[in-house]
């Protein structure tokens, strides 16, 4: 039996958003990102514990639509957007298989319908204050490590989350576990995630597969069950809270 609610079961594939909310402590100028209502008191509470160490914590993605994960899937299986190896530089397309493809896009890129961040449980995020007026946001492994222009504000999560007063959030891309690259930023938001995970199973995940529209998914069907495991359910554990 599944703990989510009807109106998380919805979230589960990325199809729905109707029970989200924006974040209204998302810094003024910058677009509110939609969550799940869970998340408002945590997220406030995190927003505010920034502030009090000097950071202005802003989030950059959250809640993603199946149709925009898909879109940016098939982009990239195009060769219409840029492929990152694993040090998170750009790889040339022509030089690569399909498989290739398939891999450098699952290190970067969730598979549609298989993303955390259709659950409105999970954020990118970093520090309007650190990113400065005239820099773009990139979100790569150099701009979090800790001589990066995010690595004080990263440091200071670490500190957090090593204390378990982050919240309720983790990193589930903490480090490299073979499947999805690590990303420091991503946020997960442990007690509704968790949740989610348990009823993300490989037959909901053999029906995101089987949706019309998804380039590379002969591939994905040929090794279903080494994929799943490698990059849906490769993530760190659930830490104590
Ligand atoms: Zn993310």
């Amino acid at each position: 039996m599944s703990m989510l609610n009807q109106d998380d079961l919805t979230l589960l594939t990325g199809t729905s958003n109707h029970s989200l909310i924006p974040w209204t402590g998302q810094p003024k100028g910058l677009t509110p990102p939609l969550i799940h209502p869970a998340l408002k008191g945590p997220l406030d509470e995190l927003a505010a514990k920034a502030s009090g160490a000097g950071f202005t914590l802003a989030v950059t993605s959250a809640f993603r639509s199946y149709d925009q994960q898909l879109a940016i899937w098939n982009a990239k299986a195009r060769g219409e957007r840029t492929l990152l190896n694993d040090a998170g530089l750009p790889l040339l397309f022509d030089d690569l298989s399909d498989r290739d493809v398939l891999e450098a896009i699952m290190r970067w890129s969730a598979i549609p319908g298989a993303s955390r961040h259709h659950w409105g449980t999970d954020l990118d995020i970093y520090d309007l204050k650190s990113l400065g007026a005239d820099k773009k946001l990139e979100l790569t492994p150099q701009e979090v490590a800790p001589s990066g222009i995010m690595g004080a504000f990263h440091l200071w999560l670490d500190g957090l989350m090593k204390q378990q007063n982050a919240c309720g959030f983790y990193r589930p891309y903490n480090r490299d576990r073979g499947g999805v690259a690590p990303e420091k930023w991503h946020l997960s938001y442990r007690p509704l995630a968790q949740k989610f995970d348990q009823a993300y199973t490989l037959s909901v995940f053999h029906e995101v597969i089987s949706r019309p529209g998804l380039l590379l998914a002969e591939y994905l069907h040929d090794e279903i069950e080494e994929i799943f495991f490698r990059y849906v359910k490769n993530t760190a554990p659930f830490p104590e809270l």
